[in-house]
């Protein structure tokens, strides 16, 4: 993960306004390939290895159905679209069910800094196959990957925007709807009437539905 997505970072347990503080053991071109991001309120360690922040509570699963198209070839291209043109060098978190859209996307928008969600493996992460990337390097080297269970380890209002590449549960759409900035977007590419409810309820404007695919802008926008 990238050095800097730490001041976005969150304690899961302890909520949104307790931040991280990281411990890192080996920093390689500002990415943080191991160490630990510390809670100081619950004295929680986070790990993070091989350059993956696993920032899951233990029982804590990340609720949604990945969209199985997501490998298509045209698929990122899509996603990056539906973001749109955002001021260089702000924060967009992407949640797939592989990972492999996060580094397509960033491919597209080579000016932003990507998040990667993904639920994560159920045994640890140390012990996982290393998955390789259909990405070049270079894209997939400004993707922060972050595993992520129902809370997300985030402060919120600190991105641009929000990707969901399926059908993410209620609790996890509410959860998702506090992290875009104001005038930020949400996408959802599996949405239904209850996403458009939720969504209004807090108070997203939609700018498009088309199919199963939501765009939402945040409260306090133009
Ligand atoms: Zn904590």
């Amino acid at each position: 993960m990238h050095i800097l997505l730490t001041d976005q970072l969150a304690c899961p347990r302890c909520g949104p306004e307790f931040g991280l503080i990281v411990l890192a053991d080996r920093i390689a071109d500002r990415r943080v390939e191991s160490g630990t991001l510390g809670c100081a309120n619950c004295r929680t360690g986070y790990p993070v290895e091989a350059g993956v922040a696993d920032l899951r509570v233990e029982g804590s699963t990340l609720f949604f159905s990945p969209d199985p198209s997501v490998s298509e070839p045209e698929y990122a291209l899509r996603l990056a679209a539906l973001i749109g043109v955002q001021p260089p060098q702000t924060w967009v978190v992407v949640i797939d069910g592989s990972g492999a859209a996060a580094p397509a996307v960033s491919g597209y928008l080579p000016d932003a800094r990507i998040v990667s969600i993904t639920p994560g493996p159920a045994v640890p992460a140390s012990a996982a196959p290393v998955q390789a990337s259909p990405a070049p390097a270079q894209a997939a080297d400004r993707v922060s990957k972050v595993f992520a269970g129902e809370r997300m380890p985030f402060r919120s209002g600190g991105f641009r925007a929000v990707v969901v590449a399926g059908a993410p549960a209620p609790d996890l759409l509410r959860e998702l709807g506090r992290l875009p900035g104001r005038g930020g977007r949400l996408v959802v590419t599996g949405g239904d009437d209850e996403t458009v409810k939720i969504l209004h309820e807090m108070g997203f404007t939609m700018l498009l539905r088309e199919a199963d695919t939501l765009v939402a802008a945040a409260p306090g926008g133009r």
